[in-house]
C-alpha cells in the first residue's frame, strides 16, 4: 500500500496569508499540489496582523506556551486553520509578529529585532515538534528564516529528516554576538564547537539532509560562480551532490487570462484580440494617453538593483524616443523608486509608475501590457515571467537563472520570448529592438501563442519534491553520491 508522507512546511509567508516575495507563492500552491500526490502537508507559518482573524476562524489556540529568549520569556500558541486538503498552523506572539509589515517597516526598513522574531518562531517550532503535537516523516523549511531548524534537530538528537529550499541565497541571516546570546545553550555550544558561521543560511545548508533551490540553471550558477552565493560559495561547493534545483511552478487557477477576476475582459489562446480590451482599460487605469497601437512595456517588481533597473533608466530615453510606453509597479530602493518617478514626471504620456503593493494591478499588467521587462542581473526561479507567458505578454529577459529555464528565445520560427545574455544595457536594447521588430508583424501573434502554449503548472515540479523528499527518507542522499 502506498504510504501517505506527512510533510511539515516551514514558511516566513504564505499566500493568501502573508506575502512580501516570490516564497509566499510558492508556499501558497505547492503545498496544495503535493497533496494531490499522496502527500499530507502541514504549513506552519507566523500569524502576522495581516492575517484575516475572523475570516479563518483564528480564535481559539490549540496549544499555547512560553518560551525562553535570551533573558525574557514569550507566550505564544498554535492556530490551526483547515482547509480542503492542507491545514496551515499559525504562530502567534503579538510582539513578534502583529506589526504592519512582514520583515519591514512602511519605509522598508528591515525590522531590528528580525533575528529574534525568526529565532522565535523557530524555537516554537521545534517546541511543537519536542511535544509530539507536529510528528512529521520530513521537515521543509525556506530560507534562512527556518534554516536553523535542521542544526537544532541534529542538536537535541530528533532524527526527523530535513529539507532546506533556498529562494534566493543574498539574504543568509546573518546574526550578531548578542543574537547568539538568545539561543538555547545547547544551540550555542555546537556553534561554538563546529566553529560555524553566524549565518542561519550556511548553517541551514551545512546541516539540511538536501538542499534545493528553484531552477536547475540557479543551481549551477552557485555552484560555479562565487559572486552569486555572497559568501556561501565554499559551503554550496562542499554540500554540491545534495544540493539540486527543482523549477517553481505557477498557480493557474490565480494567474490564468482565462479564470482572472481582476482584468477587464478573460481570454485565452483562442481569443487573443481581447488582449487588447485588457491594454485599453490598463491604459485608463494607469493615465496613459489610450494609443492602444504604442508598445507597452510592464514591470511588477522588487525595485532592486539586482532586478536590472539601473538597465532598464540606462536607455529608457531612448525607447521613449521610439514612442515606446512603461509601466512599473513596484516598491524597493529609494535610489530606484526615485529615477522612475522622475522619469514618470518628466515623461507622463510615456511613463506611468506606482509606487505600492496593488494586487489586482499586476493582473491587469499581466493582462495589458504587450511586453514584460525582467533584465536581472540573476533571478532564481522568478515568477512574473512565467505569469508573462500564460497572458501572452512577451518576456524580454536576460539569460540567468529561472529565466533562462523558462523563456525561449524568438528565432524567427520558435520561441516564446527574447533572451539576451550580458548584463548591461546594449544586450537589453538589442533585445528589446528585437522584439520591437517583430511587434508589428504577423509572427508577433505566433509568438504570443508559443508563449500561452508553455506549461509551467506545479504537477510537475511537485512531482520531484515528492521524489526528493522520499529519496531523503530512505537515506538516499549521500555526500559522496
Ligand atoms: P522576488 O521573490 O525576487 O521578489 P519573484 O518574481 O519570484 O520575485 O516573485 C515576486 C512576486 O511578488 C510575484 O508574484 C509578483 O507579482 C509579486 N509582486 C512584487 N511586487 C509587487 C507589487 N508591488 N504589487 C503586487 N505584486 C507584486
Amino acid at each position: 500500500m502506498k504510504k501517505t508522507l506527512n510533510i511539515l512546511f516551514a514558511t516566513a509567508e504564505v499566500t493568501p496569508f502573508s506575502k512580501a516575495g516570490g516564497l509566499a507563492d510558492v508556499a501558497g500552491a505547492l503545498p496544495a499540489a503535493l497533496t494531490k500526490m499522496d502527500c499530507n502537508v502541514t504549513i506552519i507559518t507566523p500569524l502576522y496582523a495581516s492575517v484575516d482573524r475572523i475570516k479563518y476562524n483564528l480564535f481559539t489556540p490549540e496549544y499555547s506556551d512560553h518560551l525562553q529568549l535570551g533573558d525574557e520569556k514569550y507566550s505564544f500558541a498554535f492556530y490551526r486553520y483547515k482547509e480542503e486538503y492542507v491545514t496551515t498552523i499559525f504562530v502567534a506572539n503579538d510582539y513578534f509578529y502583529s506589526r504592519t509589515g512582514i520583515y519591514t517597516t512602511s519605509d522598508g526598513e528591515g525590522y531590528s529585532d528580525n533575528n529574534a522574531r525568526y529565532f522565535f518562531f523557530q524555537k516554537a517550532i521545534l517546541a511543537g515538534i519536542e511535544k509530539q503535537l507536529l510528528t512529521p516523516d520530513l521537515l521543509h523549511v525556506n530560507d534562512h528564516h527556518t534554516s536553523l531548524l535542521p542544526w537544532m534537530l541534529k542538536n537535541r538528537k530528533l532524527k526527523i529528516p530535513t529539507l532546506l529550499t533556498i529562494h534566493n541565497s543574498m539574504y543568509q541571516g546573518q546574526f550578531s554576538e548578542d543574537d547568539a546570546q538568545l539561543l538555547d545553550t545547547i544551540d550555542s555550544d555546537s556553534l561554538e564547537l563546529n566553529s560555524l558561521n553566524k549565518n542561519s543560511l550556511d548553517i541551514g545548508s551545512q546541516f539540511s539532509d538536501a538542499v534545493n533551490t528553484v531552477s536547475k540553471t540557479y543551481r549551477d550558477e552557485l555552484v560555479n560562480i562565487q559572486k552569486l552565493s555572497y559568501g556561501l560559495h565554499g559551503t554550496i561547493q562542499k554540500i554540491q551532490n545534495r544540493f539540486s534545483g527543482i523549477l517553481n511552478g505557477a498557480d493557474y487557477e490565480y494567474w490564468n487570462p482565462e479564470k482572472d477576476e481582476f482584468i477587464a475582459e478573460k481570454y485565452s489562446v483562442d481569443s487573443i484580440s481581447k488582449k487588447q480590451k485588457n491594454k485599453h482599460r490598463l491604459l485608463e487605469v494607469i493615465g496613459l494617453p489610450l494609443d492602444i497601437d504604442k508598445p507597452l512595456f510592464g514591470s511588477i517588481s522588487r525595485q532592486v538593483e539586482s532586478k536590472g533597473f539601473f538597465l532598464i533608466l540606462d536607455i529608457m530615453e531612448e525607447l521613449i524616443q521610439l514612442d515606446c510606453r512603461f509601466v512599473f509597479l513596484g516598491t524597493g530602493d529609494v535610489r530606484i523608486m526615485g529615477k522612475l518617478k522622475s522619469m514618470a514626471e518628466k515623461y507622463p504620456n510615456h511613463v506611468a509608475v506606482v509606487q505600492e503593493y496593488n494586487e489586482p494591478l499586476a493582473h491587469q499588467i499581466e493582462a495589458g501590457a504587450d511586453m514584460f521587462l525582467m533584465p536581472s542581473e540573476y533571478e532564481p526561479c522568478g515568477l512574473n515571467q512565467i505569469y508573462s507567458l500564460k497572458y501572452g505578454t512577451i518576456p524580454i529577459v536576460r539569460k540567468t537563472g529561472g529565466l533562462a529555464d523558462t523563456v525561449i528565445d524568438w528565432d524567427g520560427h520558435s520561441g516564446n520570448g527574447f533572451v539576451f545574455n550580458e548584463y548591461n544595457s546594449t544586450e537589453l536594447l538589442n533585445g528589446i529592438k528585437r522584439a520591437l521588430a517583430v511587434y508589428s508583424t504577423k509572427s508577433w501573434n505566433t509568438v504570443i501563442q508559443n508563449a500561452m502554449a508553455a506549461d509551467f503548472s506545479w504537477d510537475q515540479s511537485a512531482k520531484q519534491y515528492k521524489y526528493l523528499y522520499n529519496t531523503i527518507i530512505t537515506g538516499g542522499i549521500h555526500e559522496s553520491a
